[in-house]
């Protein structure tokens, strides 16, 4: 059954147009959930995607009405991103630099981590920049 008013209008933000919101390495995840919401709600609007204390954050809203499914799809995606390293996709956790108590979270793989704590590690603008020394 199809209908077209279910459209995602030009106006409408969906995931990918922010997906460089958060870093690459959840570019993947981030995907996989575009389609997965999409699937069940094709006009979904998404209202915010960030990374907040480590994890995913996303919100959206769906023209059709919130779903269970579609806050089940949400939560999946963010257990899926603090597992998942932000700056290559690899499998990661959430540390701070250092692994100093109360800095600042983000979800990265060991290899990151040493570089992310030595400051030669960053996300600008969903692009991972490298600086060597
Ligand atoms: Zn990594």
């Amino acid at each position: 059954m199809s209908n077209p008013s279910a459209a995602p209008s030009p106006q409408t933000v969906q995931i990918p147009e922010r997906a460089h919101a958060v870093g690459p390495g959840w570019r993947q995840l981030l995907d996989h959930l575009h389609h997965q919401i999409h699937a069940i709600a094709p006009g979904y609007r998404l209202v915010d995607l960030t990374e907040k204390l480590g994890g995913l954050r996303l919100h959206v809203e769906n023209p059709g009405g919130t779903t269970d499914t579609l806050h089940s799809l949400i939560d999946s995606a963010r257990t899926e991103s603090v597992r998942t390293c932000e700056f290559c996709g690899a499998p990661g956790r959430i540390r701070t630099r250092n692994d100093r108590l109360g800095g600042w979270r983000k979800t990265v793989c060991d290899t990151c981590h040493s570089a992310w704590s030595a400051h030669r590690l960053m996300i600008v603008h969903g692009v991972v920049r490298a600086r060597d020394r």
